[in-house]
């Protein structure tokens, strides 16, 4: 799930592969670990336990060169995390780097030790250099070796393989998790995301589901999960070199916090008319599949998830449709009733994400009129699997905890209520309306983010707490659950959020002085009612922290802290009011001292499921 780096070269790859690793460090991992073989056959590795400056610094020490060699930042899924465990495993010739899971493991290991391989690692990716190696005895090559190995292995994998007595060449497989070829002059690479080599290149091929392709310095061999010989496409990439530097913010979440202006304006730029989104913003075909749609179901995960949850408010209110929003691990798992002319929409971030495509493929297979996937990455399986793509253009996000990806994402969906709404009887005045509120959104964000000298003092009072519990109602309810999931994730404080109405049937309960209660308040028809949850939270001695709407009138005292909000659309208020909760759990994780861009435990693109 976490990082591959390797390279085929002539000149000494060590330097590259680390680089690669720390370009991919983002994505969270607990170890890290480089495998070089040299022009004589020497294969030398080195592992270790933390981060990639730990291996860095070894590699530093024990000088180590190789033109040929692979790389990893390990998210550990099987076996603890340690030295041992980390990648790159080596059977004796073999040594291989893998993201992912290889489900069948556990008969796998037990076949190979029958025939007399002995394992020194407790993961599931073991088994891969093992068998490999066993296969290569009866195989003309490694790549033959590697193909009749991979129709053995259950499960979702990224995997790069080298063989030190051929160090010309590496070959790889995927299936599941993303693999990118980066084409070189007289030199090529392999990474699980282009970032790792912006530095080396720009050219890069995506590589297919089930594709294996062989490696060399001057050849790049692809074949489909047939093992027929395929051409893949060359893409020349925009994306910008310098997306791994924090420039000067401290954190690449506090600087993606503040790329959401800007961000939004990407993701509005060339797609709105003076009164309504245009046709192409979902690409060719989408009018005509859009008058078709009678019913929305949404799957997606995490944050995602929650910028589904508003699409459900703004497609039935104002897009004039049902919609339904599932976690999309429970989606592939159960047995669900499809509408009629029912349009399948994912979300993602990376595109990548395990159950979200795994959703969208069973979804295939069960009439759904459409797919559509809203996206951030090119090329990602997403965007090439689903009928209908719709890019965020929100830029890297590198922050585990994804800010701007949700923000852009939330624009996507309201421009999608407006695309579906004009076959649902939302009229051209209100188009119009929705469309000067999308326009006018970056100037709210700018302003919202000045709230974030008031945001740092307040964040003070979450020193000494271990739970939070955030309230909203209506579309806000999910913005909710977006400030409670960012809070954990970047703070470890335990927070919850409740639609604001169902306090009264427990959570008031857990009220008292130690448990702040967070509350966003636009000035909206729900307000009056949101007041009255208030009050009731007051009444039992609770400390409210409430982002509101100037014109709402709530009046800080000795028991509730207000930070006004620009007064914004209602269509506008859930993207507006996510920037101070994004603000609020980044200035508390910075008071608790975590690791605001890596949090414990987290990995930014789930390829696991
Ligand atoms: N399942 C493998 C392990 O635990 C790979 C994990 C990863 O994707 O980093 O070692």
């Amino acid at each position: 799930m976490c990082g591959i780096v390797g390279a085929v070269a002539q000149r000494d790859v060590v330097d590259i592969l680390v680089e690669g690793l720390r370009r991919l460090e983002y994505r969270g991992y607990d170890s890290a670990g480089v495998a070089v073989v040299n022009s004589s056959g020497e294969l030398t590795r080195l592992r270790r336990l933390g981060k990639v400056k730990e291996l860095a610094d070894a590699v530093a020490a024990a000088p180590v060169t190789g033109g040929t060699g692979i790389a990893h930042t390990r998210w550990a899924t099987h076996g603890e995390p340690s030295e041992r465990n980390a990648h790159p495993h080596v059977s004796s010739n073999i040594t291989v780097v893998h993201n992912g899971i290889i489900e069948n493991h556990a008969p796998l290991r037990e076949a190979l030790q029958a025939k007399g391989y002995v394992f020194t690692s407790d993961t599931d990716t073991e088994v891969i250099a093992h068998l490999v190696e066993e296969e290569l005895k009866s195989a003309a090559s490694l790549l033959a070796a590697v193909q009749k190995s991979v129709k053995q292995l259950h499960g979702a994998y990224g995997t790069v393989l080298m063989d030190k007595t051929d160090a010309s060449r590496v070959v790889v497989a995927r299936s599941g998790s993303p693999l990118v070829i980066g084409l070189g002059i007289g030199e090529n690479f392999i990474a699980s995301d282009q970032l790792a080599l912006l530095p080396v290149t720009r050219r890069f091929i995506f590589l297919e589901e089930g594709d294996v392709a062989e490696i060399t310095r001057h050849s790049v061999r692809i074949f489909d999960s047939n093992g027929n010989a395929i051409e893949r496409e060359v893409h020349e990439s925009n994306v910008s070199y310098d997306a791994g530097d924090k420039g000067q913010y401290r954190h690449f979440m506090l600087k993606e916090i503040y790329e959401q202006p800007n961000a939004i304006n990407n993701t509005l730029e060339g797609r709105l008319s003076s009164d309504s989104v245009l046709d192409e913003t979902f690409g060719n075909g989408a009018a005509e599949l859009f008058k078709k749609v009678k019913h929305v179901q949404i799957v997606a995960c995490g944050t995602s998830y929650h910028s589904g949850m508003v699409a459900r408010y703004w497609l039935e209110s104002l897009g004039g449709i049902s919609c339904n929003v599932e976690i999309a691990s429970e989606f592939r798992y159960r047995k669900s009733f499809v509408q009629p002319n029912s349009l399948l929409v994912s979300i993602s971030q990376s595109g990548e994400t395990a159950d979200t495509l795994a959703a969208l493929r069973l979804a295939k297979e069960a009439g759904y009129v459409g797919s559509l996937t809203i996206c951030n990455v090119a090329g990602s399986s997403l965007v090439r699997e689903s009928d209908l793509a719709f890019m965020t253009r929100a830029g890297a996000e590198i922050g585990v905890a994804s800010t701007k990806a949700f923000t852009t994402q939330l624009v996507g969906l309201a421009m999608l209520t407006l695309a579906i709404g004009k076959y649902n009887g939302l009229t051209a005045a209100q188009q119009r309306e929705l469309t000067e509120a999308l326009k006018s959104l970056p100037g709210k964000l700018e302003q919202a983010l000045t709230l974030a000298p008031q945001i740092e003092a307040l964040a003070e009072e979450f020193a000494d707490k271990h739970h939070a519990l955030f309230l909203g109602r209506g579309d806000q309810y999910p913005i909710a659950m977006e400030g409670a999931l960012k809070l954990k994730e970047i703070s470890y404080i335990h927070a919850e959020a409740y639609a604001a109405g169902e306090l009264k049937h427990g959570p008031l309960a857990l009220i008292d002085a130690q448990m702040p209660i967070i509350v966003v308040a636009p000035n909206n028809d729900l307000l009056e009612k949101l007041k009255s949850n208030v009050e009731e939270v007051r009444a039992r001695g609770g400390i409210l922290y409430v982002f509101a709407d100037a014109d709402a009138k709530f009046q800080s005292d000795a028991t509730m802290r207000v930070i006004n909000v620009p007064h914004v659309a209602d269509i506008l208020a859930p993207i507006v009011y996510t920037l101070p909760l994004q603000l609020l759990s980044y200035y508390v994780a910075i008071i608790k001292g975590t690791d605001v861009d890596q949090p414990r435990n987290l990995a930014k693109s789930v390829t696991v499921e």
